[in-house]
């Protein structure tokens, strides 16, 4: 441990806030992960700045943890800091038709928010189990809706820990990725722009869209949604059926029998078993199809040895 960096944590967001090997399986919706050396939960966006600076200054890596909902951590764990955003910056405020959510806010809160105001443009988000941050960072989305439709500006710490606004255009939101990702920024507020709508209308889309949801996908099983990335032209979980890996296993990392796009936990499978099986899974349908299947799950330690 870096007593220092420890001292200097400690005194930034409080003892309670900063907890050493902690166990990244209790983080992530996989429900696998080794531990983080430091795992430190900020409670404002001050804190969160501090925190970036004393990493860099101290030189301990850093990684930003949202509801862990489209990550796969290594059974080692992580040598760094994880700051998770996700329990507080969870502030939501509404002007008008345009809400402004601080990068913890979980979409579905955010979603019911818009809904009570009758404010609509967010039914597509209601279902998805991440974080504003996470989504803003990803461009997450779902049945004809991106997050890029709704948003007008994002907050965000640049990796030297200084404040700064970016508009929609300068997110240069793409398929699952935005400016915020390739400048390995944070983001810590996103401002959207949403339309007025009957609240019934907004509920019954919701409830639409999560039926479908539970009809399709395996929400049974510990996941992290879409393992893959819809390569153009195809469907990933397609690609998987026709090429005879449904249901396919590594231990208890399994192609979903119910929705061929994702991976799930069974119970007890360890993230080199789900690597294994990504790996396999991309192998088969390169050398069937041709196709590369890229991951749109991120992963954080090391994996190797895992082929
Ligand atoms: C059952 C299920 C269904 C899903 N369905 C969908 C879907 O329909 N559409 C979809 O797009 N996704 C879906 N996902 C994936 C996931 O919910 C989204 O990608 C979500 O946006 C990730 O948010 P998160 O807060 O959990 O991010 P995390 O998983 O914690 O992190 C994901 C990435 O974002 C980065 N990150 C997180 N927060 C921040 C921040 N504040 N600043 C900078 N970087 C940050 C992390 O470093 C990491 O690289 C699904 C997942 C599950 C388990």
């Amino acid at each position: 441990m870096n007593q220092e960096f420890y001292d200097q944590i400690m005194q930034t967001v409080g003892s309670g806030s900063v907890k050493l090997k902690e166990a990244m399986k209790k983080h992530t919706t996989f429900r696998v992960g080794g531990p983080a050396d430091y795992f430190i939960t900020p409670h404002t966006i001050q804190e969160m700045q501090q925190t970036i600076r004393i990493c860099n200054d101290c030189k301990i890596p850093y990684y930003i943890l949202g509801n862990g909902s489209n990550l796969l951590v290594s059974d080692t764990g992580y040598r760094g800091a994880v700051i998770q955003v996700f329990q507080n910056l969870d502030e939501i405020r509404v002007q008008g038709t345009s809400i402004a959510a601080q990068a913890g806010v979980l979409l579905s809160r955010l979603a019911k928010r818009a809904l009570e105001e009758g404010l609509g443009g967010l039914e597509f988000a209601a279902g998805i189990p991440g974080t504003v941050g996470g989504a803003s960072v990803m461009n997450a989305g779902a049945y004809g809706g991106e997050l890029k439709d709704v948003c007008t500006s994002v907050t965000m710490l640049t990796p030297q820990g200084e404040l700064k606004v970016l508009t929609r255009e300068e997110m240069e939101f793409g398929y699952r990725t935005s400016a915020v990702a390739k400048v390995h920024g944070v983001v810590v507020e996103t401002e959207f722009e949403l339309t007025p709508r009957e609240p019934e209308l907004i509920r019954g889309q919701m409830e639409k869209l999560q039926k479908a949801r539970s009809e399709k996908q395996p929400l049974e099983y510990p996941s992290a949604g879409s393992t893959f990335k819809r390569p153009e032209g195809y469907f990933a979980g397609k690609l998987i059926m026709d090429a005879g890996l449904r249901g396919c296993r590594v231990g208890d990392a399994q192609v979903s029998e119910k929705h061929c796009g994702f991976v799930i936990n069974r119970g007890n499978a360890t993230a080199s078993q789900i690597m294994q099986l990504i790996r396999h899974i991309q192998a088969e349908v390169k050398e069937q199809f041709g196709v590369t299947l890229e991951t749109e799950v991120k992963t954080l330690g090391c994996f190797e040895g895992v082929d």
